[in-house]
């Protein structure tokens, strides 16, 4: 076996080509090398034999693990019947409204408003979606 010194060839696993890869010996720490040169690259970094556990893996699952308890939503059908003895007023950008109004939109037709963002913003739910509209206005 060859002695491994400064300007030795080794391999390791490059940081930046995230591969195991033909590198330089620049400094050694004892008989092991310290900081390598990836011939490929010609980055410069601590030696490391092999790829690093990844950690990206475990992240991953904790994101999928994210977004399965889902606000289990009243149905369209249902809020439509409470609605129907409210009053509804006509949407227009000039009209004011308030959380729990109900309007009516020419293009999108009846519409909860779920909240309403000062000074004049208005997020209004659908049949099909919640859209934000303009309130308030001019
Ligand atoms: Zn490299």
């Amino acid at each position: 076996m060859s002695k491994i010194a400064a300007g030795s060839e080794v391999e390791a696993y490059c940081t930046k080509c995230k591969l195991v890869l033909a590198h330089t010996v620049v400094t050694m720490d004892g008989t092991k090398p310290k900081r390598v040169q990836c011939n490929t690259c010609e980055g410069v970094h601590n030696y490391r034999a092999k790829k690093p556990a990844s950690k990206t893996t475990a992240a991953k699952k904790e994101k999928t693990a994210k977004g399965t308890s889902r606000k289990s939503r009243q149905s369209w059908d249902e809020v439509m019947k409470q609605a129907a003895d409210k009053p509804h007023k006509q949407y227009s950008m000039s009209g004011s409204f308030n959380e729990g109004d109900w309007i009516e939109h020419a293009t999108f037709g009846l519409g909860c408003v779920q909240s309403f963002t000062a000074p004049n913003k208005i997020t209004v739910r659908f049949a099909d979606s919640t859209r934000m509209l303009v309130c308030n206005y001019g």
